[in-house]
């Protein structure tokens, strides 16, 4: 019985988010911010040339970098550190796709807090417990190997009502995953066409939200936004296990201050 002795050693493992932070939510790559000018316009520009996603545009304005495209690759970092830099705040996901490119954009601000306040009312009743149906729709299995994490003893997500469930009739929840490839276009809508009222999307992973590296074509779709309406758009590839939780109590309006790019504090 060598765990008896290894649980008395190590103690409770789960974590204390979202009841308290945790810091070893920051030990992943999670996104990349924007530095404060000023920024040198020749590395800036070098890094969006490089940016394999075209995920940086070098406005008069200064640099924005949509975090729906960022597969993390860290080259503008690199080439122009004094303009961008890891970031490890995992709450990055928002109500609207707007939302993830930062700096924010001065006219999404209204929009997202709408879309956030619309979004609480209609899944007030899902506060309590919430299950969820995860979808893969195209993925490399990266997010998978998050998504199944949060049923570990470190994240324990059913602590916070949250479930799984292998049946979208059964499911609150659609978590999709995946560049949305045309095989599994017909599987997702009528996942999401089964599950009962009132129901949430999210788009987890750089993958769903915007196709990622592979972007659209004839076996893709670019993600999964054409074909199920998304709630909520998390970036990252993949997003950790405690950017998927966020989200997921972003979604059902229980995420402690809103989190990034979701007009904190917006009416629910
Ligand atoms: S880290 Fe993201 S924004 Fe920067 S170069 Fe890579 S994909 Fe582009």
């Amino acid at each position: 019985m060598p765990w008896i002795p290894r649980g008395l050693r190590e103690g409770i493992v789960t974590t204390p988010y979202p009841r308290r932070p945790d810091g070893y939510g920051r030990g992943f790559r999670a996104a990349v911010a924007v530095r404060p000018g000023p920024h040198d316009r020749s590395r800036v520009g070098a890094a969006a040339t490089a940016c394999p996603t075209d995920a940086i545009a070098d406005g008069a304005d200064g640099p924005r970098l949509d975090r729906g495209r960022c597969v993390l690759c860290g080259r503008c970092v690199a080439l122009a550190p004094e303009a961008f830099e890891l970031d490890a705040d995992f709450e990055t996901a928002g109500v609207a796709r707007e939302a993830l490119v930062v700096p924010a954009l001065p006219e999404s601000d209204a929009a997202v807090a709408a879309a956030r306040a619309a979004l609480h009312r209609r899944v007030r009743a899902l506060r309590r417990s919430v299950h969820v149906r995860h979808v893969d729709a195209g993925s490399d299995g990266a997010v998978e190997w998050e998504v199944a994490a949060l049923t570990n003893p470190v994240y324990d997500v059913h602590r916070l009502g949250i479930f799984f469930t292998a049946s979208p009739r059964h499911a609150d929840l659609l978590l999709a995953t995946g560049v949305g490839a045309a095989g599994m276009l017909g599987p997702l809508r009528e996942t999401y066409e089964v599950m009962p009222e009132p129901k949430v999307v999210i788009a987890a992973g750089v993958d769903a939200v915007g196709g990622g590296l592979v972007g659209r074509g004839y076996a893709a779709a670019g993600g999964v936004g054409d074909t199920v309406p998304v709630d909520v758009w998390l970036p990252g590839a993949p997003p950790s296990p405690f950017g998927l939780l966020s989200a997921i109590l972003l979604a059902v309006g229980l995420l402690p201050g809103g989190g990034h790019g979701t007009a904190r504090g917006a009416g629910a």
